[in-house]
């Protein structure tokens, strides 16, 4: 099937009270697994990309992967850049047949991160590309993203709102609690989902967006752990969260660290049970498996919303 716009997909999701994982590939083994999941639970799908992946795989490289897919993949998906920094790395995205970019303006002041997304919006909307914007900024560490703690803020619904107004975004990336990476709370979640239910009141054909959203499973933290790992005190986002999230305009979750967890756990596990083993299609094999029982999990989390 032919890429889609998030823009298409996500209006979808509002509308029929549904939930899309956006999940972050940085190589051909991820980019199976979730595309051939999706396929397989007959749901659309955001493949997400970031400046990090870009830099180890090569857009091109990339790009071939994501044309061979268009060609015969049996669901809609949308092909995003996750964290874009500047108005030439959305350009460059567009270029390499990306449907949907983000602009991550949230360092900048206010004003400053309007006209970068405003800039981006325009240019991008004459080529039906969609475009991501955030304001107020998550916390934790991605690729291209570090954002200590003291730094993180909530973002402020008033001035999202005003946001969303002015640079016509086709999705806004809020902060309400979220980290990015696998230590995301020291203590229990505090998560606001009362500024998304803002939000979404004043705008309510607005996707939002839900960045560090990830579960974190204890099983895969343990595994990763018993085969000589070091991940003692990763915590997630609970399952139970992400399902309240229905009706409160969010409706792109975005998935980075589970999917690193499950391919790295199984990895270990593999190489630690076979050490003759030198043959990559055996461990990346099983390590593939394992992130399409996760991204399958994931699916029906978010589909059975759909029924609620
Ligand atoms: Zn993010």
């Amino acid at each position: 099937m032919p890429l889609l716009s998030s823009k298409i997909i996500l209006n979808n999701a509002l509308q029929k009270n549904y939930l899309v994982g956006a999940f972050n590939v940085n190589n051909l083994e991820l980019f199976k697994a979730v595309i051939s999941t999706a396929e397989k639970e007959a749901s659309p799908v955001i493949i997400q990309v970031s400046l990090g992946a870009i830099k180890y795989a090569g857009i091109d490289f990339l790009q071939a992967i994501v044309q061979t897919a268009e060609k015969t993949s049996t669901v809609n998906f949308a092909l995003h850049l996750d964290h874009g920094k500047t108005f030439e790395d959305c350009v460059n995205a567009i270029n390499h047949g990306f449907t949907s970019v983000m602009i991550d303006g949230s360092s900048l002041t206010f004003n400053d991160n309007v006209s970068l997304t405003k800039k981006v919006v325009d240019y991008a909307h004459k080529f039906n590309v969609s475009v991501e914007g955030e304001i107020g900024t998550i916390a934790g560490i991605e690729d291209n993203v570090n954002v200590i703690d003291e730094n993180s803020l909530y973002t402020n619904s008033d001035e999202a709102i005003k946001f969303a107004k002015l640079t016509g975004v086709d999705s806004l990336a809020i902060a309400i609690g979220t980290k990015h990476g696998a230590f995301k709370f020291a203590g229990e979640p505090n998560l606001k989902v009362g500024i998304a239910k803002e939000i979404h009141y004043k705008l309510p054909n607005l996707p939002l967006v839900l960045h560090g959203a990830s579960n974190v499973p204890d099983y895969l933290v343990e595994k990763i752990n018993k085969y000589g790992g070091k991940l003692k005190k990763a915590k997630g986002v609970p399952e139970s969260i992400i399902t309240s999230l229905i009706g409160t305009g969010i409706c792109k979750i975005n998935i980075d660290s589970d999917l690193r967890i499950a391919f790295t756990a199984t990895i270990r596990e593999y190489l630690f049970n076979n050490p003759e083993c030198i043959d990559p299609r055996e461990y990346l094999g099983v390590a593939m498996t394992e992130v399409q029982n996760l991204v399958s999990h994931k699916i029906c989390l978010f589909n059975l919303l759909k029924n609620k």
